[in-house]
């Protein structure tokens, strides 16, 4: 018999309001028939986490200048990266991205030849990527070739296709789209998820106030609402969740937190250096901010750090369930961190966020780009940056790069690294499609239009 459904009870219930699920909402809001769905939030706004403005380096990845990239994964980024893209430019709204050069350098002859050669692989699937000389660089971005020595061979590939994303502006575009198309809509602030049921066709979620940022299942629950389909967009905590119902039990996590320092006016647009294929994590690169282009961010920095969410310290025990303390997992965590090149990194970034010698180390990172700078002009920016969910798959004991996704009875568990905001929308279309066929095509999906609108438009 079916259910009677009442005021708590969802179709679909979206927990966790970052760019994932904001981007979600728009979705299935916008192009689908599926309109008894409930946002749940723990803060008292979207996007106060890893999308808020302060937290990542507001950048839509392509993989056009991301060394660390193959061809076949820049192919992939691309595509979803197109998918915002294509959002903001029909947007129009100043507050969501501003757009400058960009460009990722190749310091010496050894990099130089590098480059050139992932020009030739890569320019076909990027045309609007230039090889360009030393000269021009400096044209473009006099500061990165200043004080450099005469004889230094420098190389870059430059595109003015720089999206810089305010990705918390662009959760709240999401969530009014959503609302102007779905008046059935409900979004739950200061609402966190603290259990999770499922039983016969339909979940029970137990929600709290934030309280201590100790997960699921503990914690008092004030109210419970139901739904048939239940997608947690939660970062790095969606991993404890489906762990809890005993998905992914085969993973655990690094949590690599990242860390900015502040320089005026010396990038007129984004500048990377050459990455390390080895490492998931980008090389240091100088940004402007995305609403004021004289605000120069460099980083970010990764340093391993045992909790779920920067700067909420109680996040240590939901890192430490994530985890799982098991055995096979703290073996494949240590493994992980004993190589060498990932333990130096680590360490050293670790050091980065140090006062006094944090500055000091780091400046030699900042001088790759900047050769110039000076230890005054450069200063840490507190409070700032978030962290990544960097998977780890404890059969293989591997770092698993990019993002995850967990697929259930009725549940999909999304778990987001960087570029994650990048692929929001692209990560929104896999969810909605699935969501349709846990539904059995009892809504409809206009497919037609998101291609029209978000993937095919020129
Ligand atoms: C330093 C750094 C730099 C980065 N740079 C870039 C970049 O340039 N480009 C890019 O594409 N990506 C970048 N990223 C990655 C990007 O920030 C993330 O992939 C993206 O923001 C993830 O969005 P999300 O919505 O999945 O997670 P979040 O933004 O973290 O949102 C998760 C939400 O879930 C909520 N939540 C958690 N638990 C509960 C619960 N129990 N109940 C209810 N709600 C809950 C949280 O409050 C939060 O609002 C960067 C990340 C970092 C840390």
């Amino acid at each position: 018999m079916p259910r009677i459904m009442t005021d708590t009870d969802y179709d679909l219930a979206i927990i966790g309001g970052g760019v994932t699920g904001t981007a979600l909402l728009y979705l299935l809001s916008r192009y689908t028939t599926l309109k008894k769905i409930v946002l749940i939030e723990k803060y008292n706004n979207v996007a106060t986490v890893n999308s808020a403005r302060t937290h990542n380096s507001q950048t839509l990845h392509f993989g056009d200048i991301e060394t660390n990239y193959t061809l076949e994964k820049s192919r992939k980024v691309a595509k979803a990266a197109n998918m915002v893209k294509l959002y903001l430019e029909s947007e129009k709204n100043p507050k969501l991205f501003s757009k400058y050069n960009k460009m990722v350098l190749a310091i010496g002859s050894e990099q130089s030849f590098e480059l050139r050669k992932r020009y030739e692989e890569f320019h076909e699937l990027f045309p609007n990527l230039k090889i360009i000389n030393k000269k021009s660089i400096g044209e473009l971005e006099p500061m990165v070739v200043k004080g450099r020595p005469e004889q230094q061979e420098l190389l870059a590939l430059s595109t003015d296709e720089g999206y810089t994303v305010d990705f918390e502006n662009l959760s709240h575009s999401f969530l009014e789209n959503a609302r102007k198309h779905n008046p059935y809509l409900q979004t739950l602030f200061k609402s966190k998820m603290r259990s999770l049921k499922w039983s016969s066709d339909h979940y029970s979620i137990g929600i709290g106030d934030i309280g201590i940022g100790i997960g699921i299942g503990i914690g008092k629950i004030s109210k419970t609402i139901t739904a048939r389909v239940v997608v947690v967009c939660t970062g790095g905590n969606a991993l404890m969740m489906a762990q809890k119902l005993g998905y992914g039990r085969h993973l655990s996590l690094l949590s690599v937190a990242g860390s900015f320092y502040w320089a005026q006016n010396v990038l007129n647009g984004k500048v990377y250096t050459l990455q390390n294929r080895k490492l998931p994590f980008a090389a240091i690169h100088g940004d402007p901010e995305v609403h004021n282009k004289t605000q120069i961010r460099f980083g970010p920095t990764a340093k391993a750090i045992p909790f779920l969410e920067r700067y909420n310290w109680s996040s240590f025990f939901d890192y430490v369930k994530s985890c799982g303390l098991n055995f096979s997992s703290l073996r494949a965590l240590f493994e992980i961190l004993s190589d060498k090149v990932i333990f130096i990194y680590i360490l050293r970034n670790t050091l980065y966020d140090l006062p006094f010698i944090g500055k000091r180390l780091f400046i030699r990172e900042a001088r790759k780009i900047i050769p110039t700078l000076k230890l005054e002009q450069l200063n840490f920016a507190k409070g700032m940056g978030g962290t990544r969910p960097q998977i780890v798959n404890t059969l293989t004991r591997k770092l698993e790069l990019g993002e995850a996704k967990i697929v259930g009875q009725n549940i999909i568990f999304n778990i987001t690294p960087s570029p994650g905001a990048s692929s929001c929308l692209n990560n929104a279309y896999v969810d909605t499609l699935k969501i349709m066929e846990f539904f059995k095509d009892e809504f409809a999906c206009d497919k037609d239009a998101i291609k029209k609108d978000l993937i095919d438009r020129n």
